[in-house]
C-alpha cells in the first residue's frame, strides 16, 4: 500500500500545492531466536484452515448493499465443534457445512461485532478432515475505501457511480466471511453478477461470462493463485482499459471512460519495470495479467493498493491530466507503480505471517521502488530524496511515542496506526544501509533465495535476514536486529579528528539522538558507519559497544556517513564543523544535503547552536544542486512560521529570507526552459511557493497576473504552475475570490481537478473563509471522499480551528473518514497546533473516542506539538539573535 501523505503534506506551511504531489512514500535470528510473539487478540484459533473460496456477488450499487454467497473448502486440523471466521457488517441466511458422502450440518450462528468474528456452533465436534461451509449472507456497500466501495464521480453526461474494493488490512471480512489474517493462504473463485454494460476486474483475467435476462451479465474469473485474503480486488463501473505486453504477462491499466489515454505514463512505466523486477527477484511475476485500476476521489489512509494483479491507485497518482499534471506527479506516478508492483512480490508472492512484520512488505517496497526511479529515470536526481525520506523516519523515531520497526500488533485499532513513517521510511532507510554494507550483488542474491524459498508462503524478518546473511557471508543479523528490533536513531559523535601523515583518525562514540528526552541513557546499536574526507576514499566500521575508531585517508573536513546510506545523524566537534562549512561547496550534493537535514535536526534539538544551519546555508553557493536549495527554502519557510507570534520578528527574518531566496529564483525565472532538468522544475514551484509565504510582493503580483489571466491562458497558467498558483491564490484568498474558486470546483466536471479545488478552498488564511470551508465540508457538496480531506486542508492553516470543529461535529465526520483512518484522523488535524491548552483537548477527546490501544497517533501528535512550543521558546531566540548579529 501506498500512504496517502496529503495531510501530513498540507499542513506544513503553505503546501498545498503539493496537494497531490505530495501522496508521492541482525545475528542469526534464526526463527528460534526470535522472542515467540504472542498470538494477538484478534487472530483466529487455529484448529481450522481455509483453502478455497468460491464467491458469487451481487453487486446492487443503487442500494449500496449486496447479495454474497460463498463455499469455503476447508481442513479442519483438530476436532472442534465451533468455526470461528471473520465477519463485519453482514447479515447470514444460511450456513452449512458438508462432507463427502455426509449429510449437510446446519449450525447455530452467532456474531461478535467487536471481535469482527462469526462463530458456527455444531452439536457435536467435527471430526478433522475436509468439509466445505457455504453461506449465503448480505453486505454493504461503503461510500468510505473500506470493503467494498462506492465512488460517485462526475462527467459531462452526469454523475456516475463505480464500485472498488479496498481490504487492507481487515477489511476483506466486509466482503467475504472469512480466514482475514495474512498467514490463512487460499485460493479463490470469484463470480459475479453486473449490469451488463459495465466492465468488472479482478486479480484474474475473465475466464467465461454470458448474459443474463434483465440487463445482467454473469462473469467469471479464473482461479486466483493462493494468496492472503487482503490482496482479494473487484471493481465494476464505466471503464475502459488499454493493455501492452512484458515478459509474456499482459500489464493493463482501467480507468473511467474516456481517461484511459491519460494513463499512458504508468502503463509504460508498469512494463518497465515488471521486467526488471522479474530479473531482480529471480522468480517471474506468476499471473497472467497485472492491472493498475484508477479510481477517482481519495482516502484519507492510502494512496495505491497492491491487489495481486489489480492495483488500485487513485487517479491523482495515476493519471497524467495535461492541464493540471506536474513533473511531480509524473515522478509520483512512476514511483507508486514501481511501489505497487514491488509488492507483487514482496508481500503478495512472499507474505509477512502477521502485521508485526509489516515492514517486510513496506519498508522493501519503498526502498526497490526508489531503486527502480534512480535507475529508469536518472535525470531525475532521485538519489537524493533517500535523505528526505530518511528524515521523515527520524522525525517520528525522534520522540518517546516511536516504536520498534518489528512491532506488537494487537487489536485491529492498532493494525491501522502500523502504516506509519517508521513502517515505511525506516523500514526502506535500514534496508537501504544494510544493502550497502553486504554491496548490491550480494543482496540481490539474498533476496532471490529468500523468494525462491518462501513463493506462496509466509514469513517472519529473521527469514529475509537468514537469506541476506548465507547470500553475504557477512554478518548482518546483529545490526538489523539492532535497527528493527529497538526504537530510536543512533547519533554518532565525532569525539576527535587528528591529521597524522596524511591520514585522519577519528574517535566516535554512539549516544542517541531524541527531540523530547535530552537526560535519556542512550540504546546501543552496532552502526555501519562510512566516512570520507574531501577527494578522498571511503573508509567503513562498524561502531561497537558506543566506540569507535576509524583511520580516513586524506587530511581536512571528514564527512561522517559519506553517501548517507547510514541511519543515524552526525554530530561534529566545532573544529570539524568549521572545516566542513569551508569546503561545504567541494561536498558530494547527497552529502550537503544530509549534513543540512542533520545540522537543522541538531539544532533544532539544542545539541548544535540553531544559528548553525544558517550558517552553512551562507556558504551554499548559488548553483548548488536545486534539492539543497529546495531544503534551504523548506527551513527558512519554517522558521518563518514559528516566528508567527512574534511580527516584528518574523518581518525582518522574511526579508533576510527573501534576500537569501531571491537571487536563486532570478536565475530560474518562472517559465520553464526546455532544458530544465527536472529537478530545476521542482525548485522553482517550491521557491515560488516560499517566496509568496515570505510576503514576497513581486512574486504575490505575478501570481495574482496569471491567475486573473484565467486557466484556460496556458502561457499564464501552464499545467506546471497552474495547481500552485491556484493554491496561492485560494491561501491568500479575499472573500470574492473565495467565492470564484467555489464556483470554479462546483463548475468542473474532471474528478481530478474538482478534486484538487475542494482542498484548495480549505487552504485559506482569512479564518472566516477557513470556516466556511469547514462548513462546506460537511454537506454532500465536495463528494464523499473529499470531505475529510478539506477539513485537514483547514488545520494545515487553522489546526486547533478545523480540530474543535470536527470534535464538535464528530458524528458527521466519522462517517467522511474510512474505517483504518479513524484512530489517527483526529490527532492528524491537532498536530499542527503550537497552542498548550490543545494537548489537553486532545488527550480528553482520546480517551473518550479512542481506543486505548490505538492513541499512538494522539501521543505522537501532542509529541509534536510539545515540541513546536519548545523549539519557539527555546531555539529561535537563538535565531533571532544570529539575525541581528548578521544584518537580518
Ligand atoms: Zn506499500
Amino acid at each position: 500500500m501506498r500512504r496517502n501523505l496529503v495531510t501530513a503534506a498540507i499542513t506544513l506551511a503553505l503546501c498545498a500545492a503539493t496537494f497531490h504531489a505530495a501522496a508521492q512514500a541482525p545475528a542469526e535470528v534464526s526463527r528460534k531466536a526470535t522472542p515467540p510473539m504472542l498470538q494477538a487478540t484478534t487472530q483466529l484459533p487455529r484448529n481450522v484452515r481455509p483453502t478455497n473460496y468460491d464467491i458469487e456477488v451481487v453487486p446492487q450499487a443503487e442500494h449500496l448493499a449486496f447479495d454474497g454467497k460463498v463455499r469455503i473448502n476447508i481442513d479442519v486440523l483438530e476436532p472442534t465443534d465451533t468455526i470461528v471466521l471473520n465477519a463485519v457488517d453482514m447479515t447470514f441466511a444460511n450456513v452449512r457445512l458438508g462432507r463427502a458422502n455426509g449429510k449437510d450440518l446446519a449450525p447455530a450462528t452467532s456474531i461478535d461485532a467487536a471481535a469482527q468474528t462469526a462463530s458456527f456452533r455444531f452439536d457435536r465436534p467435527l471430526p478433522v478432515g475436509s468439509y466445505v461451509l457455504s453461506i449465503e449472507y448480505g453486505g454493504k456497500i461503503n461510500t468510505q475505501a473500506n470493503g467494498l466501495f462506492a465512488i460517485d464521480y462526475d462527467t459531462e453526461a452526469g454523475k456516475k457511480r463505480a464500485l472498488f474494493t479496498q481490504f487492507e488490512a481487515p477489511d476483506a471480512r466486509r466482503f467475504v466471511p472469512s480466514w482475514d489474517e495474512p498467514n490463512h493462504k487460499a485460493t479463490f473463485n470469484l463470480v459475479a453478477t453486473v449490469p451488463a454494460g459495465q466492465m468488472a476486474v479482478s486479480n484474474m483475467p475473465i475466464a467465461q461470462s454470458h448474459d443474463l435476462p434483465g440487463g445482467l451479465r454473469m462473469v467469471r474469473f479464473e482461479t486466483s493463485p493462493k494468496m492472503s485474503t487482503y490482496l482479494l480486488f473487484f471493481a465494476l463501473g464505466e471503464f475502459e482499459r488499454a493493455t501492452g505486453m512484458a515478459d509474456g504477462t499482459e500489464v493493463g491499466v482501467v480507468t473511467t471512460k474516456g481517461k484511459v489515454a491519460q494513463a499512458a505514463g504508468a502503463l509504460e512505466a508498469s512494463k518497465l519495470v515488471l521486467e526488471d523486477y522479474n530479473d531482480y527477484f529471480g522468480v517471474a511475476y506468476p499471473l497472467p495479467k497485472l492491472d493498475n485500476v484508477a479510481a477517482p476521489g481519495s482516502s484519507q489512509f492510502f494512496g495505491a493498493m497492491e491487489n495481486w494483479g489489480a492495483i488500485l491507485s487513485f487517479e491523482f497518482i495515476l493519471l497524467v491530466d495535461p492541464k493540471i499534471s506536474t513533473i511531480r506527479n509524473v515522478q509520483g506516478i512512476f514511483s507508486t507503480a514501481a511501489h505497487e508492483i514491488a509488492h507483487q512480490w514482496f508481500g503478495n508472492l512472499v507474505t509477512m505471517s502477521w502485521w508485526d512484520d509489516l515492514w517486510l512488505n513496506e519498508g522493501f517496497a519503498t526502498w526497490m521502488a526508489a531503486r527502480a526511479t534512480e535507475k529508469f529515470h536518472p535525470e531525475w536526481n532521485t538519489r537524493l530524496n533517500a535523505v528526505g525520506s530518511r528524515e521523515g523516519a527520524m522525525n517520528r523515531d525522534a520522540v518517546a511515542t516511536t516504536h520498534p520497526v518489528v512491532q506488537q500488533v494487537e487489536t485491529v485499532e492498532q493494525l491501522g496506526q502500523a502504516f506509519d513513517a517508521i513502517t515505511y521510511q525506516k523500514g526502506g532507510a535500514v534496508i537501504r544501509m544494510l544493502e550497502n554494507y553486504v554491496g548490491e550483488d550480494a543482496w540481490r542474491e539474498g533476496v532471490r533465495a529468500y523468494m525462491r524459498k518462501h513463493a506462496y508462503g509466509n514469513t517472519v524478518s529473521a527469514d529475509l535476514w537468514s537469506a541476506l546473511q548465507a547470500a553475504a557471508g557477512k554478518p548482518i543479523l546483529d545490526i538489523a536486529n539492532d535497527f528493527t528490533r529497538q526504537p530510536g536513531i543512533p547519533l554518532v559523535k565525532v569525539e576527535s579528528a587528528v591529521c597524522n601523515g596524511g591520514k585522519t583518525t577519528l574517535q566516535l562514540s554512539q549516544g542517541e539522538f531524541t527531540t523530547d528526552r535530552p537526560d535519556k541513557a542512550p540504546l546501543r546499536w552496532r552502526v555501519p558507519v562510512v566516512a570520507q574526507a574531501v577527494g578522498g576514499a571511503r573508509v567503513d566500521t562498524v561502531v561497537e559497544g558506543g566506540k569507535g575508531t576509524l583511520e580516513v585517508p586524506g587530511c581536512g573536513a571528514v564527512v561522517v556517513n559519506a553517501g548517507q546510506a547510514g541511519y543515524y545523524r552526525t554530530l561534529y566537534g566545532g573544529a570539524q564543523f568549521a572545516s566542513i562549512s569551508r569546503d561545504f561547496a567541494k561536498l558530494d550534493a547527497i552529502d550537503q544535503l544530509g549534513i543540512m537535514n542533520d545540522t537543522w535536526a541538531l539544532g533544532l534539538a539544542g545539541l548544535r547552536p540553531a544559528s548553525d544551519y544558517l550558517e552553512l546555508a551562507r556558504g551554499v553557493p548559488a548553483d548548488a544542486d536545486p534539492a539543497i536549495w529546495a531544503d534551504i527554502a523548506g527551513s527558512l519557510g519554517s522558521i518563518a512560521n514559528h516566528l508567527k507570534g512574534n511580527p516584528a520578528a518574523q518581518k525582518r527574518f522574511q526579508a533576510y529570507a527573501r534576500a537569501v531566496l531571491q537571487p536563486v529564483f532570478s536565475s530560474i525565472g518562472w517559465n520553464a526552459r526546455p532544458d530544465d532538468a527536472a529537478p530545476v522544475q521542482l525548485l522553482r514551484t517550491t521557491l515560488i511557493r516560499t517566496l509568496a509565504a515570505l510576503e514576497d510582493a513581486a512574486v504575490i503580483a505575478e501570481v495574482r497576473r496569471r491567475f486573473a489571466a484565467g486557466p484556460d491562458d496556458v502561457q499564464a497558467m501552464p499545467p506546471a504552475l497552474r495547481t500552485l498558483i491556484t493554491a496561492i491564490i485560494a491561501n491568500k484568498a479575499d472573500a470574492a475570490t473565495w467565492d470564484r474558486l467555489h464556483a470554479m470546483a462546483r463548475a468542473e466536471k474532471t474528478p481530478l481537478i474538482k478534486d484538487e479545488l475542494y482542498g484548495l478552498l480549505g487552504i485559506a488564511e482569512d479564518k472566516v473563509l477557513a470556516q466556511r470551508a469547514l462548513e462546506l465540508a460537511l454537506t454532500d457538496e465536495p463528494g464523499a471522499t473529499n470531505s475529510a480531506g478539506m477539513i485537514s486542508a483547514v488545520a494545515g492553516q487553522h489546526p486547533d480551528m478545523a480540530f474543535d470543529f470536527a470534535v464538535a461535529n464528530r458524528a458527521k465526520v466519522e462517517t467522511l473518514v474510512d474505517g483504518s483512518s479513524q484512530a489517527r484522523y483526529y490527532p492528524g488535524l491537532a498536530g499542527g497546533s503550537a497552542d498548550r491548552a490543545m494537548i489537553g483537548k486532545l488527550r480528553a477527546f482520546a480517551e473518550a473516542h479512542i481506543p486505548a490501544s490505538a492513541r499512538n497517533a494522539t501521543e505522537t501528535s501532542i509529541a509534536n506539538i510539545e515540541n513546536r512550543i519548545r523549539v519557539r521558546e527555546q531555539r529561535i531566540p537563538a535565531i533571532v539573535a544570529w539575525l541581528e548579529k548578521n544584518g537580518g
